[in-house]
């Protein structure tokens, strides 16, 4: 049940100056209108879940204002925490309370990894979509919060301004090579030299129009100043999120990994907003599976072998990295005479639980009993490419491409979440192998020539390619991990934050939802009892 607005001063729906304000267990937000009552609960909830360090699942109408009240109640309640008093006082863990109490005792206090400069807990508000982004922007300069100290995250697609690299499909790579991450041989972008004219929130406000004041801007004014004054957007967001109190983006840069990792977000003690949450199930499904080519583990292997030659004292490293990639390959052809879940002239498919190939991983050295090892080795490997970059030395050592060690990534990724919950995270894998039919003396059927950079490329000749079998008439072309529960994918983030917040119109029923994500939401609002009838027509 929803709590009510306080009726002390300044008071529940109070109208002071012109301005309207609520108050909910001790803090006072500032709304722009006087609210519904969906969207007085929607805050009430919001403010006592920031306040406890609590999860809160609220559903709540499409088109019932919701985002406003989501907006407001987070940064009022940011705001109250960074009082003088709130900082002073010790952190501790929450305790129970009613819905009702003013709950703040002196001694309890945010987790400080989350704190930022301002003394504020990070506010990370993830939308759907990029499109969404900019509603919220719109929302966020209706308050009295337009002020707060913001950011965008938006990759490279959205934000790059370099003339050729935009223009062409994988500005990632496009961008990383000209910034020197292959080797050094990039000859650097000039937008990414000029970010430092955009490296905080007062310098970008003061490039920008704001005859009022500070004020909320989005994406396409950061891409139009950084077109103006010749700097990289997508560096100019990183920089600006270390100083933000709010961060913006859409939800699968905070859920996948990957992309957290390559945006440097760090989650803990934050607070995590997310709007419209009703796909984040899928979401999350989709950011612990993972697939891998065998083309993508033949370029590794050849990639890695190449700088094993010259690697010296970190030769061992790049092979035992490239014995991986040969390992997975051997493990893909493993199967290829088993019965097959999927056949039909040209493609097979054989499906296996996750707990039925995590021995034969582990076997072959490429499985969750490796991971640690892996990630050494992968780190080493990468010093070494930093340190050869860094170098003044005239001939640069060729070094791995930024793929190969993405590659690593993603597996190590992969394999810490079938080890999830004391490893039954495996049964919520399903791996499947994808089979096409070699074609004899040419093309293989629908796919790449069989004489690839494959066994003739291999130094050690590890990797066994079916295509020189006589007999063989098929072959593993891609390893498919499936993951089946939003709860495995969901689990790096629910760890890391201080709470999260979800919201949706359409969350229902909240039990299953709360399970499938495998979080407890102690703070829920159902729609059916928010909906106003005045807001119903
Ligand atoms: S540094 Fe920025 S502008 Fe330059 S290529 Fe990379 S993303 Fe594009």
């Amino acid at each position: 049940m929803a709590s009510r607005p306080s009726t002390t001063s300044p008071a529940g729906g109070g109208d002071i100056g012109g301005k309207i304000y609520y108050t909910f267990s001790g803090v006072t937000v500032e709304f722009p209108h006087k609210a519904y009552p969906s969207q007085v609960a929607m805050m009430s909830k919001i403010v006592l879940s920031l306040k406890r360090g609590q999860n809160a699942l609220l559903e709540s109408p499409t088109g019932s204002g919701k985002s406003l009240a989501l907006l407001c109640a987070a940064l009022a309640w940011q705001r109250h925490e960074s009082s003088p008093v709130d900082l002073s006082a010790a952190d501790s863990p929450p305790t129970a309370a009613s819905d009702d109490e003013d709950f703040m005792p002196s001694k309890r206090r945010r987790k400080s990894t989350g704190v930022e400069r301002s003394g504020r807990t990070r506010i990370y508000f993830g939308t759907r979509t990029h499109k969404q982004v900019k509603q919220i922007v719109r929302e966020l300069n209706k308050t009295a919060y337009k002020d707060t100290r913001m950011a965008i995250l938006a990759g490279r697609e959205h934000t790059c301004i370099h003339p050729v690299v935009s223009a062409r499909p994988g500005c990632d790579e496009g961008c990383r090579e000209l910034n020197d991450e292959k080797g050094g041989r990039g000859p650097g972008c000039k937008f990414r030299l000029g970010v430092k004219k955009l490296r905080n929130h007062e310098a970008l406000l003061s490039k920008m129009d704001c005859p009022e004041g500070a004020r909320a801007w989005d994406l396409e004014e950061l891409v139009r100043v950084g077109r103006e004054i010749t700097a990289c957007p997508f560096y100019a967001s990183k920089e600006l999120v270390a100083s933000a109190d709010l961060v913006i983006c859409p939800y699968n840069y905070l859920i996948e990994p990957r992309i957290r990792d390559g945006m440097e977000i760090s989650l803990a003690g934050s607070v995590v907003i997310l709007d419209e949450a009703h796909n984040v199930e899928d979401f999350s499904r989709a950011a612990a599976s993972w697939e891998i080519t065998r083309e993508q583990l033949r370029e590794s292997m050849a990639d890695l072998e190449k700088v094993e030659t010259s690697a010296g004292l970190l030769a061992e490293e790049y092979g035992r990295l490239a014995l991986i990639c040969s390992n997975l390959c051997l493990y893909m052809d493993s199967e290829v005479n088993s019965n097959h879940d999927y056949e039909d002239s040209k493609t097979r498919v054989t499906v296996r639980f996750g707990s039925e190939v995590i021995n034969s991983f582990n076997q072959l050295g490429v499985g969750p009993e490796q991971r640690w090892d892996m990630s050494k080795d992968l780190q080493r490997v990468r010093s070494d490419k930093e340190k050869e970059e860094k170098s003044n030395t005239k001939r640069k050592r060729q070094m791995i491409s930024g793929a190969t060690g993405r590659m690593f990534e993603d597996l190590i990724h992969v394999l810490h979440y079938l080890s999830y919950n004391q490893e039954k995270g495996r049964d919520d894998y399903r791996v499947a192998m994808v089979y096409k039919k070699i074609e004899r003396g040419g093309k293989e059927t629908g796919g790449n020539d069989t004489k690839g950079p494959g066994a003739a490329s291999s130094i050690r000749g590890w990797l066994r390619d079916l295509s020189d079998i006589p007999n063989c008439q098929w072959r593993c072309d891609s390893l498919r991990f499936w993951c089946m529960s939003p709860a495995v994918g969901f689990e790096g983030l629910k760890d890391a934050v201080r709470c999260l917040v979800l919201t949706s119109g359409t969350l229902a029923p909240l039990a299953s939802f709360s399970t499938e994500l495998g979080v407890k939401f102690h703070q829920q609002l159902e729609a059916s009892h928010v909906i106003d009838k005045r807001q119903v027509r």
